[in-house]
């Protein structure tokens, strides 16, 4: 069975010819589309999508650029949805990091505290994980074995 786990679907890009793009991957046989979470804006687009098509679900959670944004209780109240599959994307970017040392701490720990709160409501709500990594492999592993979130696997990218 082929599934794609990352289409952004909910890419305003999409919008004129969402069900084409669609058709052309029931077309190669793909089976099932999940789209990511990546701005929390953006997730009632990708779940009133996932609601329009049968073999399209979505996932909730915030890309690291955007771990400001995060919010346990609008992720709670989606991963509801029984259509919403996956929490992520999450994980660690350090490609854009600033410059100023000081700075830079307090992103990297922010993005951690994100990532970590992530994995927790993946384990608790027993749901994989969509994690991006960038730049950051290292922080990645550690986080990642020291949360045990092979508890519930997932997918990696990036
Ligand atoms: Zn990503």
């Amino acid at each position: 069975m082929m599934i794609d786990t990352h289409c952004h679907l909910d890419d305003a890009r999409y919008e004129e010819d969402l069900e084409e793009v669609l058709k052309r991957s029931w077309d190669a046989r793909v089976q099932g589309v999940l789209i990511p979470g990546a701005d929390i804006e953006d997730l009632s687009r990708a779940q009133s999508i996932a609601h329009r098509f049968e073999n399209v679900f979505f996932a909730a959670g915030v890309h690291p650029y955007h771990h400001g944004q995060y919010d346990e209780k609008i992720v709670r109240d989606f991963l509801a949805d029984p259509k919403c599959i996956a929490v992520g994307e999450c994980g660690l970017d350090y490609y854009r990091l600033p410059e100023d040392s000081k700075e830079k701490e307090v992103e990297v720990a922010a993005q951690k505290e994100v990532f970590k709160a992530h994995i927790h409501l993946a384990k608790e709500l027993k749901k994989p994980l969509i994690v991006h990594i960038r730049d950051a492999n290292d922080d990645s592993k550690t986080l990642l074995l020291d949360e045990k979130a092979s508890d519930v696997g997932g997918v990696l990218h990036c």
